[in-house]
């Protein structure tokens, strides 16, 4: 998917709007002092690949802009020319959450894009996976190193004999016990992991091994009713009885006699599982069965020029298929409040948004921090200032469609359309949450690089920068840096994004992280105490 890094001989620079008095420098190791630029300004720095140049004199308190808003205030002059790094930046106060334009713009609507398809494996409850996986629910962090092993002898010895079944996974946490279950914030890890057993990959075939002594309950995690058995006999009927009884496999039941006993009980309900799961086939299904997070992680000053635009046209292309499109990352959406809460269908869905950063404000409040906390030193290194110049990168991933849709972390997304689905910015946090509201696909974009992984659904990642793609081209699935290049168009590139998630939701292409079973943990967000 890959193309080969260009190096570009001649300085270039990239500025995003027609205000800004700083551009970003795109040539591979940067440009060395004395470098003229096209414009005829010359550099009186060295100036690092994707960090900013300073295109006019800047006199100290004057407003650095980018993305035409301003990310920091000068603390000093700063000549033309000069290399514009964090620390000659103050950075402004978080827009308060008053006042905000509420649903003023109404984009044109996109023409609906039809004819587009997947094969998928469709459920009892209407959702589609594009995986079918097996899935073993656990309560408590107590039984990870008994499901570990059942999980190990379910592959070696029974997978084989399914061959539609692609893989086994134990939903393995560090949630259940020695948490303050009821408290106010608990009910966020619990409903993730209930939603997480529901996940369309999974296809309603639910099992649990709990330990038995455990806070948190088989039947509190998955109350009877909230979970659906496939029952190929009669498919129209599944899911719907409250009476279904829960498949739980208890470690602490008096009937096991010796570790063997735990895991064959283990493996003879998997083996049930896996029979019903292996009679499933794909079929053509719309590309609006496709419901897909979209995140960035280890971002860089190329984010926000070629890779989240890239994403950002081809969360517009799935919405006009009429597909649920998922972007998160709360801190990382901060800064740009006003831009989302006008583009929301409704006034009632610009207040759910604000509510949602209202809520996460109050929650770094409490750990003394604000939204500053979320930028890192590999950030900076790749030329993001601060919080402000990363959130205006991070928001175009949203693309430009309506915003007609938000949900609570670990809530289960129903609708289609474009939500904001408020999560922490956190890679494993955001992504276990996108699970939990029902993601089938994920893609995920980078610029310092991570081999970030999920066992759940295919991660398709996005390269910023040509370099990368170079360096990483057994990891990165597809290379945006050819926008910086020149040598392809953010359309070219979000097309380019969109057929591939076509193939990969299909089976018929995997992604890097699936081919090497590179696989972060799932981890749950809880902002509620430990004992
Ligand atoms: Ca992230």
């Amino acid at each position: 998917m890959t193309t080969p890094a260009t190096t570009a001989l001649a300085p270039l620079t990239i500025r995003m709007h027609e205000r800004d008095n700083v551009a970003i420098v795109a040539n591979d190791g940067g440009l060395p002092p004395g470098t003229v630029l096209p414009s005829g300004l010359t550099l009186c720095d060295r100036v690092p690949q994707g960090h900013k140049v300073a295109l006019i004199d800047l006199k100290a308190d004057a407003p650095v802009l980018r993305y035409g808003i301003p990310i920091g205030y000068a603390l000093k002059d700063i000549p033309a020319g000069s290399w514009v790094h964090e620390r000659l930046l103050k950075m402004p106060d978080a827009r308060g959450l008053d006042n905000l334009p509420i649903a003023t713009v109404k984009p044109p609507s996109l023409p609906a894009l039809e004819g587009y398809s997947f094969e998928g494996f469709r459920n009892a409850d209407g959702s589609v996976g594009t995986r079918n996986i097996l899935a073993i629910t656990t309560t408590v962090q107590c039984v990870a190193g008994v499901v570990d092993f059942a999980v190990q002898r379910i592959k070696a010895e029974l997978l084989p004999r399914f061959p539609n079944v692609d893989d086994v996974v134990g939903l393995e946490h560090t949630y259940g016990c020695g948490v303050a279950i009821d408290a106010p914030g608990a009910e966020i890890p619990i409903r993730t992991l209930r939603n997480i057993s529901l996940n369309p990959n999974f296809g309603g075939e639910v099992m649990v091994v709990s330990l038995g002594c455990e806070k948190l309950q088989p039947e509190r995690l998955l109350p009877p009713g909230s979970f659906a058995i496939v029952d190929e006999r009669n498919v129209a009927d599944v899911g719907a009885s409250a009476d279904t009884p829960l498949d739980v496999v208890c470690l602490q039941d008096d009937a096991h006699v010796g570790f063997m006993s735990m895991i064959d009980s283990i493996m003879s309900a998997a083996q049930l599982h896996l029979e019903r799961l292996n009679a499933r086939v794909r079929e053509t299904v719309p590309a609006s069965e496709l419901v897909v997070g979209v995140q960035c992680g280890g971002s860089d000053a190329f984010s926000g020029v070629t890779a989240n635009p890239a994403v950002g046209f081809c969360t517009d292309l799935l919405v006009r298929a009429g597909a649920s499109v998922m972007f998160s990352e709360t801190t990382e959406v901060r800064d740009g409040i006003d831009q989302l809460t006008s583009r929301a269908t409704t006034p009632a869905v610009a207040q759910r948004m604000i509510e949602e950063m209202a809520w996460y404000d109050a929650y770094l409040q409490r750990g003394k921090v604000d939204r500053s906390a979320n930028t890192t030193p590999g950030n900076k290194k790749g030329g993001l200032s601060n919080i402000v110049e990363k959130a205006m990168g991070s928001i175009v991933k949203s693309g430009s469609a309506p915003i007609s849709n938000v949900i609570s972390p670990g809530e289960k997304l129903k609708a289609k359309g474009l939500t904001f689905a408020a999560t922490p910015a956190s890679d494993f946090i955001c992504g276990t949450l996108q699970l939990a509201a029902g993601m089938n696909l994920h893609v995920f974009t980078t610029g310092r690089g991570t081999p970030y992984g999920l066992a759940a659904v295919p991660v398709i990642k996005v390269a910023t920068r040509s370099d990368l793609a170079r360096r990483w081209n057994d990891l990165m699935d597809v290379n945006a840096g050819s926008i910086a290049d020149g040598s392809a168009s953010i359309e070219d590139v979000g097309w380019e994004l969109f057929r591939l998630m076509l193939d990969v939701a299909s089976g018929r292409k995997k992604t890097w992280a699936e081919q090497w079973k590179l696989h972060n943990a799932l981890v749950l967000f809880n902002p509620a105490p430990v004992t």
